[in-house]
């Protein structure tokens, strides 16, 4: 069992679940950017989570990653908690990394995406998936190293961004 994780274990959950969403917005939060509007939703995201799940072990900090609620059993659930579906593959790719992430200090989990308001959840785990975890990283961090962001490209996900103004404006 490894003590601490691989050096290239340093990236956070949020950045592999951006580099999904927009390159542009990944660059922006790795450098340490926030904007207001992110904020409000991170106390979405956070008003949800605490209205929908109790008893379990909330905010579980492990080095970079920080889950959601982890519940306990026969295997470790890490469980993630999301508003919708729109963006349901960077929920998937950073619940895979934070699997991934676990498997390199020692432990086997298995992910929980948990959609509250559709009442849905999807049960995510690493087999078979390492590989494209570790293209996820090696992305993120090629993207972490550009001196500058990389050019938008305008989507419908850019209405909802924080980063709007620092884009199109
Ligand atoms: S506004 Fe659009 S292009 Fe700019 S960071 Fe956000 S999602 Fe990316």
């Amino acid at each position: 069992m490894e003590t601490y994780p691989e050096t290239h274990l340093i990236i956070r959950g949020t950045e592999i679940n951006y580099l999904f969403i927009c390159p542009t917005k990944l660059w922006y939060f790795a450098k340490g950017i926030t904007m207001e509007q992110e904020s409000e939703w991170v106390d979405l995201g956070k008003f949800l989570h605490e209205k929908s799940y109790f008893g379990e072990e909330k905010d579980v900090k492990i080095g970079m990653i920080s889950i959601d609620f982890i519940k306990k059993g026969d295997i470790i659930e890490v469980h993630e908690v999301k508003k919708g579906k729109s963006m349901e593959k960077a929920h998937e790719m950073q619940a895979l990394y934070y699997l991934y992430y676990l498997k390199k200090l020692g432990i086997n989990a298995k992910a929980i995406l948990n959609y509250p308001k559709l009442r849905e959840t999807r049960e995510i785990t690493l087999e078979g998936r390492e590989e494209e975890v570790e293209k996820a990283i090696e992305e993120v961090e090629q993207i972490k190293s550009l001196s500058v962001p990389p050019k938008p490209v305008k989507t419908k996900k850019c209405k909802k961004c924080a980063y709007y103004e620092l884009c199109w404006v």
